[in-house]
């Protein structure tokens, strides 16, 4: 976005986010969800659209839909009601999607950014999904249903961001939030976070909005800043030049990194909303919506400032370990087991985490708390050092089932080993260090700190300084 001196322009952005909710099944039936699914294998008639079937709304998709308003400080409607967007394609078989149109589920929440800007969320309404047209098969296309009837909660900010950075700070913030109150997983490559953005620009100062344009069909965070920048540019190109931008729907091309034409609105769409008559109103009393707030666990940014202030951790690794939901439990464990908080800080941060694959959670990893827990009693109790705690994790990362009790045996980890094991790591610092070593010979002890240094990196701290010392300078004697 780089505007000329002359003129400065505005960007106003507002976001729509569909996200996932987590549900085993559909929204209005009971068909299993799941992605990656054999095509056309998760229907049934309902979802399909047949005459004559009647749907049947999922609680469990409106307490998850309710969870995620109220992580995001929004007020859960006592009363709302599902509405028929009628429109034609291919993956929606009904004619219509059922949506909710005027009376959405929650509204009036925020997010917080750290710039100090508050993005405010207008509404959070529940949706079924479409299925999924698939168009690069040649001259044929194809559409797979098993999609057609998810759950959707469809988030939308009021266009109170400005910038793209902002932009992908706000969707990373809601991303936490709800992948934090456990209502959806947030996976963009599976589909389960789409983005569509609204942008205009203005001459910065009048307080005019310009014509906005939406940009559908952007799929990461970092597509969502790129068509940002992108979409900005076009527009002020285009004033600039003299022209008026068309209120139309643009499509975010990946590969060519620009937006294109969809279809441009020559008026507002025209859905036919219509209150859909199979569905009654959705009621909910105020203490069933109480349940659902009570059912979320201790706020991120609460749970962060606990473990800095009340656990005496580093704001790194409180920050690490409230970054997913599950690595925050994992921790739980190890402190419900009795570990020390920054011990178990450290060993959770430092090593376990270093197992999780790419993409994966600390659940993906090989080590349970439990074990984690053993390694850190036997460090406790001074039976192992530093480097014995590393073997024992690094003994079950590699699929050896035996407990850290039995390993320290069978592996002869009990630090009273300590003593040839130093002497070892002594000699190799000698050899990686000859001109160090001939210094001490020649009796210039300060040389000795390099040696010391090297022993301490391979032990990593957990050597004796003394016993290094005293051993250094025997090997070292002219
Ligand atoms: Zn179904």
């Amino acid at each position: 976005m780089s505007a000329p001196a002359a003129v400065a322009w505005e960007p106003t952005i507002g976001l729509e986010v569909h996200v996932q909710l987590a549900t085993r099944t559909k929204l209005f039936c009971r068909c299993a969800w799941r992605f990656g699914a054999q095509p056309n294998t998760l229907v049934c008639p309902v979802c399909l659209g047949h005459p004559g079937v009647l749907p049947v709304l999922n609680a469990r998709a409106v307490e998850q839909g309710a969870r995620a308003a109220l992580s995001l400080g929004m007020t859960v409607n006592r009363e709302s009601k599902f509405d028929r967007k009628n429109y034609f394609y291919p993956d929606l078989p009904k004619g219509y999607q059922i949506s909710q149109f005027d009376e959405p589920l929650a509204q009036h929440g925020s997010i917080r950014l750290d710039d100090g800007t508050h993005v405010r969320i207008r509404r959070l309404h529940l949706e079924e999904d479409a299925g999924k047209a698939i168009h690069d098969r040649g001259d044929f296309g194809l559409v797979d249903f098993n999609r057609a009837g998810a759950p959707l909660a469809e988030i939308v900010s009021e266009p109170d961001l400005a910038t793209p950075p902002q932009a992908t700070e706000y969707l990373d913030r809601l991303k936490q939030t709800l992948r934090w109150a456990g209502v959806s997983d947030c996976d963009m490559e599976k589909g389960n976070l789409r983005v569509d953005i609204n942008v205009s620009v203005a001459p910065a100062g009048r307080r005019a909005t310009g014509t906005r344009c939406e940009v559908k069909n952007v799929n990461s965070f970092q597509s969502v800043a790129r068509a940002l920048e992108h979409e900005i540019g076009r527009q002020i190109a285009v004033l600039e030049s003299g022209g008026t931008v068309r209120q139309e729907t643009r499509t975010w091309d990946e590969a060519a990194g620009q937006t294109r034409v969809m279809r441009v609105k020559e008026e507002a769409d025209d859905y036919r909303y219509f209150p859909d008559p199979d569905l009654p109103r959705l009621q909910l009393s105020a203490e069933w919506i109480e349940a659902q707030r009570a059912a979320l666990p201790e706020p991120q940014a609460q749970r962060r400032r606990r473990y800095e202030q009340a656990l005496g951790l580093s704001e790194y690794d409180a920050r690490v370990l409230t970054a997913e939901r599950e690595t925050s439990a994992y921790f739980e464990r190890l402190l419900a087991a009795g570990s020390a908080p920054k011990e178990a800080a450290n060993w959770l941060v430092n090593d376990v985490l270093s197992w999780v694959p790419p993409g994966g959670g600390v659940d993906d990893q090989p080590i349970p708390p439990e074990y984690l827990a053993a390694v850190l009693q036997l460090r406790h109790d001074g039976r192992i050092n530093r480097n014995g705690g590393r073997a024992l994790l690094e003994a079950r990362a590699g699929g050896d089932l035996r407990s850290p009790q039995e390993l320290v045996s069978a592996l002869g980890l009990e630090t009273q080993s300590d003593a040839g094991a130093l002497e070892q790591a002594c000699r190799r610092a000698i050899a990686a260090q000859p001109k160090a070593a001939d210094d001490v010979r020649a009796g210039k002890e300060k040389a000795l700190g390099a040696l010391l240094g090297f022993v301490m990196r391979e032990t990593r701290g957990a050597a004796d300084a003394g016993k290094t010392r005293a051993i250094l300078l025997r090997l070292l004697q002219p």
